[in-house]
């Protein structure tokens, strides 16, 4: 007996056979899923009765339930889903021009990697999410926006490279047509950067899109900045950049967070620059979002901060002016960069805001 959750798309005919069933019935459980958002299986009408019964036993379904729902002044959305075991994730729905629709999905509860200046990676990890769980998230946030998802970033809690086989099952409901349907390219995986993960990327079907996020081209400031990743060098993640390049033809792009006086020396911008220039890749320059009062701060009362651990008040972000400036001398250095417009800080949903709770 497995949750529901737990099977890909591709999974369901499988499921139906072991239960005797037509493969036409995958097709019709699926769009009562992801596309007509049923509450459970009794609500599959056109599903033979005995059938829902019998999945109810073998495939356990719970939808998740919204625990909170918090609105920002610039109409983001944030989300606190509470799956089948009580553990919870946020999730984010961010509205754009011509009806598009964002979501910010987590891939995890919680996050190993520990990112000095991001909430998640303060609470550790709690567990990985299922396929089910991944896609639901965009369910949720479509049904209460009563708009198409067009769009799906995996910029949420989690490493979704740690949590690989289940991420990428997640991302092919959201992308199936029997699915939520939406584009692979309009799909970005963004990882911290393990490098196992863009290897298997690069030879996967899709045409999802990859975000790195790199913080720093120096690699002593990078290890104090992503102490989960010390000890992998950033020249072997360039070699893995240049080969998944090579080989999809797909620019990955860099996800560049400015904090004061250290992000935007010369040093650590001309390396930037070099690296990101040499990989032909975009960077998109992202200013440093404060974290959330709730979460465990990095400072000396915190008994969990290793050694050498800078204080969380070491972290400042860069002014606006300042950031345009940095874009447009990484421009005239031939890197293509744009500075990320920060959305629902107010509710605490941007980047790096959500708190495993
Ligand atoms: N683990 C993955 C995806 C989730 S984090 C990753 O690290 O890429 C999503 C993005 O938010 C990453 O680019 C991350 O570096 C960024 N981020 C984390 N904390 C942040 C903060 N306080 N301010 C701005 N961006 C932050
Ligand atoms: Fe984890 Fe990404 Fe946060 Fe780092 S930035 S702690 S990898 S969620």
């Amino acid at each position: 007996m497995n949750n529901l959750f737990t099977y890909g798309i591709d999974e369901y005919p499988a499921l139906m056979d072991s239960l005797g069933q037509p493969t036409f019935r995958a097709g019709q459980l699926a769009r009562w899923l992801w596309q007509r958002d049923a509450a459970g299986y009794d609500a599959m009408t056109d599903l033979p009765k005995e059938l829902r019964a019998r999945l109810a036993s073998a495939a356990p379904l719970t939808r998740a339930h919204v625990a909170t729902r918090q609105v920002a002044r610039d109409g983001t959305r944030k989300y606190l889903l509470a799956f089948a075991d009580g553990v919870s994730v946020e999730c984010v729905g961010i509205p754009g021009r011509d009806g598009r629709l964002t979501v910010c999905v987590s891939t995890q509860a919680g996050c190993a990697l520990g990112c000095v200046f991001c909430a998640t990676g303060q609470g550790g990890l709690t567990r990985d999410l299922l396929p089910g769980e991944i896609a639901e998230q965009a369910v949720v946030v479509g049904r209460d926006f009563q708009r198409r998802v067009s769009h799906v970033v995996t910029m949420g809690q989690g490493e979704p490279f740690l949590n690989y086989d289940a991420t990428l099952l997640g991302l092919r409901i959201i992308n199936a047509t029997d699915g939520l349907g939406v584009g692979a390219r309009h799909i970005t995986l963004s990882t911290a950067g393990i490098i196992a993960g863009i290897e298997r990327l690069a030879n996967e079907p899709e045409q999802f899109t990859l975000a790195v996020s790199l913080h720093s081209a120096i690699q002593t400031q990078r290890d104090e900045l992503m102490p989960g990743l010390r000890g992998q060098s950033l020249e072997r993640l360039h070699t893995a950049l240049a080969q998944y390049y090579e080989h999809t033809h797909r620019r990955p792009s860099l996800e560049y967070t400015l904090i004061a006086r250290q992000s935007d020396t010369d040093a650590q911008l001309d390396a930037l620059a070099d690296f990101a220039r040499s990989l032909g890749a975009h960077v998109n320059l992202i200013l440093l979002n404060k974290m959330p009062a709730n979460t465990n701060p990095i400072g000396d009362d915190a008994p969990q901060r290793p050694v050498g651990t800078p204080q969380r008040s070491t972290y400042i972000p860069l002014s606006e002016n300042h950031a345009n400036e940095i874009c447009a001398r990484l421009r005239t250095a031939g890197v293509e960069a744009t500075l990320r417009a920060s959305r629902g800080a107010d509710i605490d949903a941007a980047c790096g805001q959500l708190a495993a709770r």
